[in-house]
């Protein structure tokens, strides 16, 4: 299949496009670089950089590569950032979005699978979280991947674009070759490895007054691996004439942020010193999937469910860059 990927020099979308060329599908990437990195790509992989906010350039990319699918990975992500800015989340996350799937749609493709979040349920009022639960993100990144998952729908109804709309529970890990580089970064997994590598002070722990077992947040943590397995997957399904559908991506194990800190002491034999911080706007106390309906369409399962396992490839990958891509 000919498959347009936007964010495709970004974490997750790297990992996706390198399973997509190696399952041989036509890749064409689109990344404006802001926070991708040229270095995640292969040499051979056609890429534009190009921003989604240049409608034009995006069509003009399409009509040259006629894709079957668009991918859509190129969405800011910081829940706390995005309380803050919500203007850049909204423009970013959803009118941005729309031109890659008018770019689809006017060049006559069929297919988007785009990457939404657990982030769209809000505060659960039932865990595990099921695809069934009610909707009520908590802050302007949650909001933002809703809008564009409504958008999806209407597209579906009045050109027959078909979805799959993976919600992502916390992309954790690194292949050999592909791992993490934000700037800044964010995310507790690399914040952590960057405390016991001595590259940051300590790590802060945003609030350790949850109602949770030790007071931290809890979060389920999915191999970026598998996440880029069940993209495959879902393209797969899509060409097979699959109907439109959301899947909660996640192992279903849910750790606390003091379990993912002492997980990275014990993969790394380095102790890691801790802070107490205040709570982070936006944050749920609890998040794990429920990703029975993604197991049973998409004939998935995560193959590296152990926190420990995503936490060494993501170390491992961190030993050999220690400064990330640019490093
Ligand atoms: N977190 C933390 N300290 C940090 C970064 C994150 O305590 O420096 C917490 C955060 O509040 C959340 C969990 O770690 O409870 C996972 O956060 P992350 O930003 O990695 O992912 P999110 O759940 O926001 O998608």
């Amino acid at each position: 299949m000919r498959i347009l990927v936007a964010g495709g020099a970004g974490y997750i979308g790297s990992v996706t496009v390198d399973l997509l060329q190696r399952s041989g599908h036509e890749v064409h990437v689109i990344d404006n670089l802001s926070y991708g990195h040229q270095a995640a790509l292969s040499s051979e992989t056609a890429f534009d950089v190009a921003d989604l906010s240049n409608g034009d350039a995006i069509k003009a990319i399409a009509e040259a590569f006629q894709p079957e699918a668009a991918v859509h990975f190129a969405a800011f992500i910081a829940v706390g950032e995005s309380v803050v800015k919500p203007d850049i989340y909204y423009r970013n996350n959803v009118t941005n979005a729309q031109n890659l799937l008018e770019a689809l749609r006017l060049t006559g493709g069929k297919y988007f699978v785009f990457s939404s979040t657990a982030a769209v349920y809000g505060e659960p009022t039932a865990i595990p979280i099921t695809e069934d639960h009610p909707i009520a993100p908590e802050n302007p990144y949650g909001h933002s991947k809703r809008m564009f998952e409504i958008i999806l729908e209407s597209y579906d109804t009045a050109y027959g674009i078909k979805h799959v709309i993976p919600r992502y529970f916390n992309a954790a890990g690194a292949t050999e070759t592909l791992g993490e580089d934000h700037h800044p970064e964010t995310h507790l997994i690399p914040l952590v490895i960057q405390a016991a590598m001595g590259q940051r002070e300590n790590i802060k722990v945003f609030g350790a007054d949850y109602d949770t077992p030790d007071g931290t947040c809890i979060r389920d943590y999915i191999h970026v691996e598998d996440l880029a397995q069940a993209h495959l997957s879902a393209l797969n399904y899509l060409a097979d004439g699959g109907a439109s559908v959301k899947l909660n991506l996640g192992n279903g194990a849910g750790y606390s942020v003091r379990e993912v800190i002492a997980s990275v002491e014990r993969v790394s034999g380095r102790p890691v010193p801790v802070v107490e911080a205040e709570r982070r706007a936006g944050d749920a106390s609890r998040l794990i999937a429920a990703s029975d309906r993604a197991r049973t369409i998409l004939n998935w399962t995560p193959k590296h469910p152990d926190l420990d396992d995503i936490v060494r490839s993501a170390w491992d990958w961190r030993q050999k860059h220690p400064d990330g891509y640019e490093g």
